[in-house]
C-alpha cells in the first residue's frame, strides 16, 4: 500500500474504495484549460502503462466533457448493482470508468451542479469494482474548480502530471493549477508539453505551430520536471476519433510511464 493511502486513513474527508480494491498508484492528469490534449495524454499514459506490463486503469473525472470512452471504443453502458459499478475493460485489459457509460446517449449533457459532479467522481473511486490496479490515471476536468478540489481532498493521489501546450504557457492558468496543487500538498510529478512541434509535411524539419516553447522558463520557475514533449501527430487524432488509441505505441510515453512509477516507488521507499 502506498504511503499516500496510509496517510489517507487519517484524513476526515477520505473516500474509501470497496473491499477487494487495491490501487497501488494514483496519478491525476490536469491542465489549466481545455483543448490542450489532457484526455489524449491520459489515454496514452493508460494504454502505455498496460503495454509495458502494468495492470492499469483510467478514471474519467472530466464528467461534463468525457472523451475517454470514445478513445477506447467503449460503447456499452456500465453494469452493476445498487452500490457497485463494474468498470469497462478494453481490449488490452485496461479498466475504465467514464460518465458516458452512465448516460443515456453519448450526446446527453450532464446537467448537474458542481458539488454533484464532484460527488459522482468520488463514487467512481469508492463504488467501482477496480480490483488490483498497479497504476490508475485520472482525467481531470480543466482548471481549478470543484472536482480538483474534491479529488485533492479526498482521494489518495500520489501526484499530478500537468499537460500544457506551448501557447498555453504564456498565460497564468497553468500557474494557477500549480499553485492549487502546492497549496493542497499534492506532489507535482512533472509537465508533459503536448503539441510541442510537428514534422513539416514536405521535408523532415520540425515546425512549431504554436511558437517557441517557454516550458523551460515555467519548469525553472516552479522547479518542475519536464517529463516529455509530444508532437502533433495526425494519426493520434484519427486513432482517438476511431476508438483505436490502444493501437498506438509511443516509446517515449512508455518510458515516461516506467519512470513515473519508478520515481513514486522511490519516494515510498524513502518515506
Ligand atoms: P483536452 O482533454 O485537454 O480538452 P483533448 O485530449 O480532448 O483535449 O484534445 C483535443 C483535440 O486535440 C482532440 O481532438 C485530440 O484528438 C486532439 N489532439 C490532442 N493531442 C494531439 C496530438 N499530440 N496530436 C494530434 N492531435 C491531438
Amino acid at each position: 500500500m502506498s504511503t499516500k493511502q496510509e496517510q489517507n486513513k487519517f484524513n476526515p474527508f477520505a473516500a474509501r474504495p470497496k473491499k477487494g480494491v487495491n490501487i497501488s498508484r494514483m496519478i491525476a492528469v490536469v491542465s489549466g484549460k481545455g483543448g490542450v490534449g489532457k484526455s489524449m495524454v491520459t489515454g496514452l499514459l493508460g494504454s502505455a502503462a498496460q503495454q509495458v506490463g502494468f495492470n492499469s486503469a483510467i478514471l474519467d473525472a472530466d464528467v461534463t466533457g468525457p472523451s475517454i470512452g470514445r478513445m477506447f471504443n467503449i460503447t456499452d453502458k456500465a453494469a452493476g448493482t445498487n452500490d457497485l459499478i463494474y468498470p469497462a475493460v478494453t481490449e488490452s485489459g485496461l479498466k475504465v470508468i467514464s460518465a458516458n457509460m452512465l448516460l443515456e446517449t453519448e450526446d446527453t449533457p450532464v446537467l448537474w451542479r458542481g458539488p454533484m459532479i464532484a460527488s459522482a467522481v468520488k463514487e467512481f473511486y469508492t463504488n467501482v469494482t477496480w480490483g488490483d490496479i498497479d497504476v490508475m490515471f485520472l482525467d481531470m476536468p480543466p482548471g481549478t474548480g470543484d472536482v480538483p478540489l474534491t479529488v485533492y481532498q479526498s482521494l489518495p493521489l500520489d501526484g499530478i502530471v500537468i499537460v500544457t501546450t506551448p501557447q498555453d504557457l504564456v498565460s497564468m492558468i497553468v500557474s494557477k493549477a500549480v499553485t492549487m496543487a502546492n497549496q493542497m500538498d499534492i506532489p507535482i510529478l512533472g509537465i508533459i508539453e503536448n503539441m510541442s512541434w510537428m514534422k513539416c509535411p514536405h521535408c523532415d524539419d520540425k515546425i512549431y505551430p504554436f511558437g517557441e516553447s517557454q516550458l523551460e522558463d515555467l519548469a525553472g520557475r516552479y522547479n518542475l520536471k519536464i517529463i516529455d514533449r509530444l508532437p502533433i501527430l495526425p494519426e493520434l487524432t484519427t486513432a482517438s476519433d476511431n476508438g483505436a488509441i490502444e493501437e498506438i505505441e509511443i516509446k517515449n510515453i512508455q518510458e515516461s510511464v516506467k519512470r513515473l512509477v519508478f520515481d513514486l516507488d522511490k519516494v515510498d521507499e524513502n518515506s
